[in-house]
């Protein structure tokens, strides 16, 4: 005796779904979320960035996200051959959150999805979304739950946050093709053993770091410390450049640990896994983020790239800017999904798409790894660093590609 018709039927219970699903339920939508796996379940994407705390505080999951005893995260630091620069999120051009936290996705959606549920929230585990009908006002969406018993719901509006299932644009037939080049990123969790006094270059565990390769600039690692003695390793390259390295991945990313030696410091006590994970192709894009029948969060839209730790600040993000929508919608309102929500949301990726292109032309890294940088300018780099990618008052958001291409060539004189 499930319901067969709700106002809101959201795909998937990440952090772009449980949000949404918390922020519709606090405007008294009636919301079902139908989640294909049990919590908790392994994610990639464990660097937050502050811009997303707000978003976490506004669907009153704060408290239960700082007593999970995640690793605090106060900043990103950048290490090429012998040059190390850090960015402070504290020192930053747009007003908010400074910190946040590093987090084992397993843990951090399952605590998001508790307090989702806590709130009120139904949220149906093992619920496999496979079909979708998009009728005049209403969608029938056809469900596989965990008996393997097929069963159709019936909502007024869908929110697909299925992150790299991508649900609707694949029973839609809405992909499209990342402008991005296909890369590869190979990945595990290590035990660290660092030891910061002992270190012999530069550390601070309260930032993520990001080596590049010495050799290959369009190559880099990221270390994601956690806060029980572990953390996320992995490597960013172009899925040819990897091949030369043979097909062990574990072995692959101990060689390139290896070849980054600032990075092999760092890690020189570190006990590995025997495996590696590896994933690719996973830049992805949209013809339509919404219509009148549904909306795409996060990684269900538009994926970019890892390198800025952006994927779940976007996702949240737009669970905000949906939410919102939806609720004006609810309550009458006349809305156009594209102005409402595709374009205020894309003025963030778009803001995010300059730096990671500049990032692989080499423009941002010049920038980057400039020995004596503007501090204005480095403000406001360090707030897009820090997630503020929406604030039109930052001129490098504003005018995003006209400033980094200006500023990389006065940093490369
Ligand atoms: P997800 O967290 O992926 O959740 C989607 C949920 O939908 C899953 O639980 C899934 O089981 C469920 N689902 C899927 N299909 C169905 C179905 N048919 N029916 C029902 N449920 C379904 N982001 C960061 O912020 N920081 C990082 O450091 C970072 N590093 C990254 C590194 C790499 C190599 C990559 C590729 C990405 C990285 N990201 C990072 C991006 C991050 O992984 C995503 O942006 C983020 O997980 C998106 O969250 P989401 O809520 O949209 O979806």
């Amino acid at each position: 005796n499930q319901k067969q018709r709700t106002q809101v039927v959201i795909i998937g219970a990440g952090p772009s779904g449980s949000v949404a699903a918390a922020l519709l339920h606090q405007q008294h939508i009636d919301v079902i979320v139908l989640e294909k796996s049990t919590f908790p379940r392994f994610s990639i994407g464990e660097s937050l960035l502050p811009a997303c705390m707000e978003v976490i505080e506004q669907a009153k999951m704060l408290d239960a996200v700082t007593a999970a005893g995640f690793q605090f995260k106060d900043g990103a630091a950048f290490r090429y051959r012998d040059r190390y620069t850090a960015f402070d999120f504290s020192d930053k051009f747009t007003p908010g959150a400074g910190t946040t936290y590093q987090v084992q996705r397993g843990h951090f959606d399952k605590v998001l999805a508790d307090e989702a549920q806590a709130q009120g929230v139904e949220i149906r585990y093992e619920h496999t979304v496979e079909a979708i009908e998009c009728l005049d006002g209403k969608s029938v969406l056809t469900i596989t739950d965990a008996q393997q018993q097929q069963y159709a719901l019936e909502a007024d509006f869908v929110l697909d946050a299925s992150g790299f299932g991508r649900v609707l644009p694949r029973l839609l037939g809405l992909e499209k093709p990342s402008h991005l080049p296909p890369r590869q990123a190979i990945f595990c969790h290590v035990t660290d053993h660092i030891d910061v006094n002992r270190c012999e270059v530069e550390y601070d565990r309260n930032k993520i770091l990001i080596s590049v390769h010495p050799q290959s600039a369009d190559v880099w690692y990221w270390l994601i410390p956690f806060s029980n003695g572990t953390c996320s390793l992995g490597v960013v390259a172009p899925p040819q450049w990897l091949a030369k390295y043979g097909d062990d991945s574990i072995s692959i990313l101990k060689q390139l640990v290896i070849e980054e030696s600032g990075l092999a410091a760092v890690l020189a006590a570190a006990e590995y896994p025997s495996t590696a994970a590896t994933i690719e192709g996973y830049s992805a894009n949209v013809t339509q983020l919404a219509t009148s029948n549904y909306a795409l969060l996060g990684n269900a839209g538009e994926f970019l790239d890892p390198v800025f730790s952006s994927g779940v600040t976007i996702a949240m993000k737009s669970a905000q800017l949906a939410a919102g929508v939806l609720t004006r919608s609810f309550a009458g309102d006349n809305i156009d999904w594209q102005r409402d929500y595709a374009e205020p949301l894309m003025l963030g990726v778009d803001t995010f798409r300059t730096y990671v292109e500049g990032w692989y032309s080499g423009e941002l890294q010049t920038v980057i790894f400039h020995p004596n940088p503007d501090p204005k300018i480095k403000q406001m780099i360090c707030a897009i660093l820090a997630g503020y990618a929406w604030d039109i008052n930052n001129p490098f958001v504003a005018q995003s590609q006209r400033r980094l291409a200006v500023v990389a060539a006065l940093c490369a004189d």
